[in-house]
């Protein structure tokens, strides 16, 4: 990981100290940091610096134990869907999802495999009718299908006859998060960012005589630097160094995820190729479901990982979601293989809701989402030179694009005004005490 000799361009003397200025410097170097990073690198003005500092992905995460700050990023599948029940994340989703091809040109890294979305759960249910109601209202493409339909379009899925489905076949699918931070990363690069591969330890803001405001960043590896403007996007870890002021301390709560890989071959492979990536809802029918069924799972199509191997993945709700409240705690779970309980469920509830593949092996994986009493994101100044862009929800990566504009838009603007078009008041920062008003 340790590539912290500082680019070239930072070698110029800030106000004689030796030590570098950037314009801005972006913390955090996963799915919004490095959005945030490309836009602002569109942006900005010919002679202004900025950087994106960030630890790379441990090569042996499970046995690494040294290493406590991790990224929600670490895997070759997340969800990419407009349809939801909250019309800003739609929108966001939406946005996101239509500039993909774009910057997959721009970079030449692909990362979105367009293999379509469905949303399987009973027809009436609250689940349903919330997510047409909110995609409606946001104009999105999509249809919904009765079980007869389902069932002759999709029919490796096990539809009861009182279910009906939410598809998108256009737009939606899946994406490669590493490969899109790759993209992100190289865009961004290739516009004058640096990038560096540390972890920072420390964020101190300092006022001159003349009372400029400025941040001195200490990295890792003892380095310094310095910013005029910094912006956090730490996911998960936010709060784990000195990076915020001492308070006001974000709610933001840290919850364990297990997903299961299963292993499947070619063969099965093929005849699932037109499996697009799914959520299964059945929350208010749990009486009904089968021994080791869970009433809420999404699941990925098969999708061949680094190692060779085609799997297909499944991750749960709420079941087995613990929260974690230290570094030590997190660093723990990145470093473990899941929640004990929770690889039958997983695999029973995969091969509930997906018939036709023999699974081969399967592997449990670990990650941590950030969550808000509201779910939504925080993307606010906390001073006029510190802002965030954290709260990712289990639901940012897709829609990461849109989230690096709006905090780029928000963290280079001169006079602090808000000039998205999704008012401010959708992305305050809340602290665990204003949270409760
Ligand atoms: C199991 C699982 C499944 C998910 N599935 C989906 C899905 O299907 N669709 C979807 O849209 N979303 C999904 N998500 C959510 C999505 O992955 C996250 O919302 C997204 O990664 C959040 O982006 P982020 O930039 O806030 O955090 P991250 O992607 O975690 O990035 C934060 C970065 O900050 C870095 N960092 C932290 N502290 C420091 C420090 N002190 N110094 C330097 N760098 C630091 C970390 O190394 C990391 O790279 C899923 C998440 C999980 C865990």
């Amino acid at each position: 990981m340790k590539n912290n000799v500082l680019p070239k361009s930072m070698l110029e003397n800030a106000h004689g100290s030796g030590i570098p200025m950037y314009d801005l410097c972006v913390i955090g170097a996963g799915m919004i940091g490095s959005a945030t990073a490309k836009h602002v690198s569109e942006i900005k003005r010919e002679n202004q610096r900025i950087c994106l500092i960030g630890p790379s992905e441990p090569k042996d995460r499970h046995n690494d134990t040294e290493r406590d700050i991790y990224g929600a990023h670490y895997d070759e599948g997340r969800i990419a869907r407009t349809t939801d029940s909250n019309p800003v994340r739609a929108t966001l989703a939406e946005r996101s999802i239509k500039v993909y091809r774009e910057l997959e040109r721009q970079s030449g890294v692909r990362f979105f495999s367009e293999v379509g979305y469905v949303a399987l759960a009973k027809k009436d249910s609250i689940y349903i009718k919330k997510i047409i109601a909110a995609s409606a209202k946001c104009h999105l493409n999509f249809e919904v299908l009765n079980s007869r339909k389902a069932k002759v379009e999709f029919p490796f899925l096990n539809v009861n006859d009182n279910d009906s489905c939410i598809i998108e076949k256009k737009t939606s699918g899946h994406i490669n998060p590493r490969n899109l931070i790759q993209a992100l990363q190289l865009v961004a690069k290739q516009n004058g960012c640096d990038i560096i591969d540390d972890v920072v330890n420390g964020v101190q803001s300092i006022t001159r005589a003349n009372s400029d405001t400025y941040s001195e960043i200490t990295l890792s590896s003892g380095q310094k630097l310095f910013s005029k403007k910094v912006l956090l996007a730490t996911g998960a870890f936010t709060a784990f160094r000195n990076l915020l002021p001492r308070h006001p301390e974000p709610n933001i709560a840290l919850i364990s995820q297990t997903v299961l890989k299963v292993e499947i071959d070619e063969h099965d492979a093929y005849k699932l190729r037109n499996m697009p990536s799914i959520s299964y809802d059945q929350q208010e029918e749990t009486q009904c479901l089968p021994n080791n069924v869970l009433s809420h799972a999404y699941i990925l199509p098969p999708i061949r990982y680094p190692d060779g191997k085609i799997y297909i993945k499944v991750g749960h709700g709420s079941d087995f979601e613990m929260t974690l409240t230290s570094s030590k705690e997190v660093a723990e779970w990145y470093q473990g293989h899941g929640h004990p309980d929770a690889k039958q469920p997983l695999l029973g509830t995969l091969q509930h809701v997906v018939k036709g593949f023999t699974p081969l092996s399967t592997t449990c994986d670990t990650c941590v989402t950030t969550r808000t009493p509201t779910s939504r994101l925080y993307i606010d100044m906390l001073s006029p030179t510190l802002g965030v862009a954290i709260g990712g929800n289990g639901w940012a990566a897709k829609s990461c694009i849109e989230i690096g504009k709006i905090a780029a838009l928000m963290v280079t603007s001169d006079s602090g005004h808000w000039t998205y078009d999704i008012p401010r008041e959708n992305f305050r920062f809340c602290t665990k005490k204003l949270s409760k008003l």
